[in-house]
C-alpha cells in the first residue's frame, strides 16, 4: 500500500505589518507539525514568492516570537502581483513548490492577491492581519488591539502635558481609509472630537467653533484625534492657534502604532486563527478565510469574504460627542 504523501503548506505575510503576525506564524507552524504537515516560510510577501525566497520552518524556528511585533517573514508590497503576468508567475511558483495550500496573512489587498492565485488553481487560506480593522468579512483583524493600545498610551502622555499647559492637542493616528483606530483611540483616550475618512473631509471652522464653545463651558484643554486619511493636523494646529490664540500642538503618531509587543487580545486571535487555518487545511479546506464573527472564529469562502461590505457605524462617534460634554 502506497504511503500518503506528506502535505506541504507555504506561509507568507503581506501588506502592512501588524503586531500578532508572529503569533499566527507560530500557531500555523506548530499546528502543522502536529498534523505532520511540512511548512515553508515565504519571505517578503508576494515579492519573495516570485523570487522563490523560501525557508523551511519547524517548531524551533518559531520559538520565542509570540511576544514580538512585526513579522519574522518580513513583508512587502509587490507591484508585480498587480499584473496578470506576475499573478501567473506566482501561481506557477506555488505549483513548482508543490504547495497543498498557501496561507496568506494580511489585509484586504493581500487577500485580493490570494484570490488571483486561487483563480489560477492555487489553494489559498487567508488570515486577516491588519492594524486598521478595515476588512468587512471579519469583526477582528490581527494587530488592531495593539495599535489602539499604543495610540491610547500616547494620548495619555500627551494629555498630561496638554492639561498642564492648558493647550489644545491634536493627535494624528493611523488609518488611511478607515477610522476604526481613530474612533477607538478617541473613546479610550477621552478625546472631545475625532475626524475619520468615513465622515468626509475636515471642516476647520466647525472644529474651531467647537473648541471655543468647550472653553466657554469650562474646559481648560482640548484633545482632538485625526485619522491619517484626513491628515492636515499641522495645518489645523496653526489655524486653531491663529484664530483662537490657544496654544496648539499636533503630534503624528505614524509607525509608532505599527510596532510593539502584541497585546493578549492579538496573541489570542492570532493563535486561534493560525490553529484553525491548519486544522482546516488538514481536513481538506479549499480557498477559505478565517474570520471572527458573532463571538466565534470560523472559516468562510474566500469569494464570500472578499464580497463582504460593511456600513460605517456612527454610534462610536455619537458616543464620543456625548462623553465630551
Ligand atoms: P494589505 O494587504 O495590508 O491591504 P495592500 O493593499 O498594500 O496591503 O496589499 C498588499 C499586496 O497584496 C500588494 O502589494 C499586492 O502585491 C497584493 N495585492 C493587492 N491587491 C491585489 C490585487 N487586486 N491583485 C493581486 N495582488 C494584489
Amino acid at each position: 500500500m502506497a504511503a500518503t504523501k506528506q502535505k506541504k503548506i507555504g506561509i507568507l505575510t503581506s501588506g502592512g505589518d501588524a503586531p500578532g503576525m508572529n503569533a499566527a506564524i507560530r500557531a500555523i507552524v506548530r499546528t502543522a507539525q502536529y498534523h505532520n504537515i511540512k511548512t515553508i516560510g515565504i519571505m517578503r510577501g508576494y515579492d519573495g514568492l516570485l523570487e522563490g525566497e523560501i525557508e523551511e520552518l519547524n517548531s524551533r524556528s518559531v520559538s520565542d516570537i509570540i511576544h514580538r511585533g512585526g513579522t519574522i517573514l518580513y513583508t512587502a508590497r509587490c507591484e508585480e502581483m498587480m499584473t496578470d503576468d506576475g499573478r501567473d508567475r506566482a501561481a506557477q511558483v506555488c505549483k513548482v513548490l508543490q504547495l497543498d495550500a498557501l496561507v496568506v496573512i494580511g489585509g484586504d489587498g493581500s487577500l485580493r492577491g490570494a484570490a488571483e492565485l486561487a483563480k489560477r488553481g492555487v489553494n489559498v487560506i487567508g488570515i486577516p492581519g491588519t492594524i486598521d480593522l478595515d476588512m468587512a468579512c471579519t469583526e477582528y483583524t490581527i494587530g488592531f488591539d495593539t495599535a489602539v493600545n499604543s495610540g491610547m498610551e500616547a494620548i495619555n502622555k500627551i494629555r498630561d502635558t496638554s492639561t498642564s499647559h492648558e493647550r489644545c492637542s491634536i493627535v494624528e493616528v493611523m488609518g488611511r481609509n478607515a477610522g476604526h483606530i481613530a474612533l477607538w483611540c478617541s473613546v479610550t483616550g477621552g478625546a472631545e472630537e475625532v475626524m475619520v475618512p468615513e465622515m468626509g473631509p475636515m471642516d476647520e471652522d466647525r472644529i474651531i467653533q467647537e473648541i471655543l464653545e468647550n472653553r466657554s463651558k469650562g474646559k481648560t484643554h482640548n484633545l482632538i484625534v485625526v485619522a491619517e486619511g484626513i491628515g492636515g493636523s499641522q495645518h489645523l494646529a496653526k489655524s486653531i492657534e491663529k484664530i483662537t490664540g490657544i496654544e496648539t500642538r499636533a503630534t503624528i503618531l505614524g509607525h509608532l502604532q505599527r510596532g510593539g509587543s502584541p497585546s493578549a487580545v492579538d496573541r489570542m486571535h492570532a493563535s486561534m486563527m493560525g490553529y484553525l487555518a491548519v486544522n482546516a487545511i488538514n481536513e481538506g479546506a479549499v480557498n477559505k478565510v478565517v474570520v471572527y464573527r458573532n463571538g466565534k472564529h470560523e472559516l468562510i469562502d474566500l469569494d464570500e469574504a472578499l464580497a463582504a461590505t460593511r456600513e460605517f457605524d456612527q454610534s462610536l462617534y455619537d458616543m464620543i460627542k456625548i462623553l465630551a460634554i
